[in-house]
């Protein structure tokens, strides 16, 4: 049968007692009895093996995949589970005559209510096209939507080369569309930067092809940094990185874990790494966290450090090294290593909130950094009996990063050449627990305001809260709002799709 939007948040929406429902999230415009003429149609021309309804076999495994407990309580009326471009292409034909909501789901890390989960619409679901492959002669990787990072460097480093990619095994290639953080980042750039061509299903079911250098290369730019707003890709053509074999241990490094006393100097140290090194070889990750768990009460902070060469370079990551440590767990490392070193840290289950900011780095601002770790851990011990994991966590954005995405044609972020920090707050609710509590979302919305940012820095997409304008931080905003125009001239994709704000 078709699902009937029934579950707790649409319960919510109509009561708007949950303080979890954004703005922007309610905005269903298509009448149910579109989506189900919809869906019949779909049906019709693609087969009940493609279109489920929620009778389906495949049907409750897709909806409660989103990584996100929130937006596994979305009932799609049914799921296209797409197997090439054509089926979204007629997917998308379909959902744009019938002017239905939609949505897509790739990996199902986004942490965003609605970004991938639609409720009473359609969704679009990408698990049947999980395929990787690498292309000597052009030297590329092609990845289908639904790959995953981890099983892709799996699949990939027998071959000795790798995509830039995620940096946790199970989030999914949306990744690229929002610009994409990798441990590869300050040799490679974002990973988007990294595109060599694109397959894509326009908003009314057209299909194109875009490169940097033909008639599409304005929507090839676009989905840089362009999140879900730009049409479906169905084929990403990526660089191929020489990585090296697993047997090959050609970089070296692991995780460093410091106590709450090391805190104030471990922000210090962050904000200095990304104003003096542009060294593209070293990278670090460094995430502060509140853990209040199954009877594990703790305050921690890990940097993970890594370099592409035989040791960690005293130059580069000695202020890391000279601080009070708990543990520390450096050795040689295949790049295959490097990318799985945070596999398994991906939980579902849980609901989940998070919040961006960015602050360039050096001396004259370490006030800044050390004002945002205090701001974070007041916020998470004055909440810490709801809320089980509160993370805060720092990913450099390097000048040599910066540059490459220049040389590369520019991607939609666009940031000055000033190398800065984007910095993700996160938490996590216990496990099942669908609502986050009124005080808690107060407490995390008075956080984000409060968290000091960079002027001209740009906001990260893949880490924003769905309030955050991150777009009109964008060095290509002006860019981005046209290119948007050019191609979804009846602002389908914003009417019917959930998604960042602000084209
Ligand atoms: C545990 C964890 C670790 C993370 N690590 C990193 C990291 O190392 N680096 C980093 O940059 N980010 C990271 N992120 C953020 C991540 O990049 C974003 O959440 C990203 O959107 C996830 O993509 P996905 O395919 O897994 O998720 P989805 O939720 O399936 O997709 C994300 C968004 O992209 C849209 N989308 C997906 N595929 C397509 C497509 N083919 N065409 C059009 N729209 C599409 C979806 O509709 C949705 O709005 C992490 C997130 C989590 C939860």
């Amino acid at each position: 049968m078709w699902a009937q939007p029934q579950h707790a948040l649409f319960l919510c929406l109509l009561t708007t007692s949950c303080s979890f429902v954004s703005s922007s999230f309610i905005k269903r415009t298509s009448e149910p009895v579109n989506t189900l003429a919809a869906c019949n149609r779909l049906q019709g021309l693609l087969g009940n093996t493609i279109v489920e309804s929620s009778a389906g076999p495949d049907y409750n495994a897709t909806v409660n995949s989103p990584r996100n407990l929130f937006n596994t309580e979305f009932l799609p009326t049914c799921v296209i589970l797409v197997t090439e471009a054509a089926d979204v292409q007629v997917a998308m034909k379909t959902i744009f005559e019938y002017e239905v909501d939609y949505a897509v789901l790739a990996g199902g890390h986004s942490a965003n209510i609605g970004w991938d989960a639609v409720n009473g619409g359609i969704l679009i679901s990408f698990e049947r096209m999980t395929q990787v492959s690498y292309d000597a002669t052009k030297d590329t990787i092609t990845l289908q939507p639904g790959a995953r990072w981890g099983p892709s460097a799996m699949a990939l480093a027998p071959q000795g080369v790798a995509p830039v990619g995620g940096r946790v095994d199970d989030v999914g290639t949306g990744l690229l569309l929002g610009g994409g953080l990798s441990f590869l980042s300050p040799g490679h750039g974002f990973a988007s930067d990294n595109y060599v061509e694109l397959e894509v299903v326009l908003v009314d079911g057209t299909l194109v092809t875009a490169t940097a250098n033909n008639q599409y290369a304005d929507l090839f730019r676009a989905l840089k940094g362009g999140a879900n707003r730009f049409g479906i890709v169905t084929r990403y053509e990526v660089k191929a990185i020489h990585t090296g074999t697993p047997d090959e241990k050609t970089w070296f490094g692991g995780s460093v874990t410091y106590p709450e006393s090391s805190f104030e100097a471990l922000a210090r140290v962050i904000s200095h790494f990304v104003h003096n090194n542009d060294n593209p070889n070293a990278v670090h990750l460094s995430i502060y966290e509140r853990i209040n768990i199954d009877g594990l009460d703790t305050t921690i902070a890990t940097s993970w450090l890594f370099y592409n060469g035989t040791e960690l370079p005293k130059s580069v990551f000695g202020e890391f090294l000279s601080i009070p440590t708990l543990t520390s767990n450096l050795t040689s490392l295949s790049y295959l290593d490097v990318a799985l070193a945070l596999a398994g840290s991906s939980t579902p289950g849980q609901g989940v909130a998070w919040g961006s900011t960015a602050l360039v780095g050096n001396e004259l601002v370490d006030d800044l950094y050390l004002e945002t770790v205090r701001l974070w851990l007041n916020f998470s011990n004055t909440f810490v009996s709801q809320i089980p994991i509160s993370t805060l966590a720092f990913t450099p954005v390097t000048l040599s990063q910066i540059s490459y995405g220049r040389e590369r044609g520019r991607n939609a972020i666009d940031p000055p050449l000033i190398g800065y920090n984007a910095i993700l707050q996160t938490i996590n609710l216990p496990e099942g627990q669908k609502t986050v509590p009124k005080d808690v979302e107060e407490g995390r919305q008075s956080l984000l305001q409060q968290l000091p940012t960079s002027p001209g820095i740009p906001l990260y997409v893949n880490e924003c809260d769905s309030e955050q304008e991150v777009f009109a931080t964008y060095g290509g905003f002006e860019f981005l709002k046209s290119t948007y125009a050019k191609y979804d001239p009846t602002r389908f994709n914003i009417r019917h799709m959930d998604g960042p704000k602000g084209l």
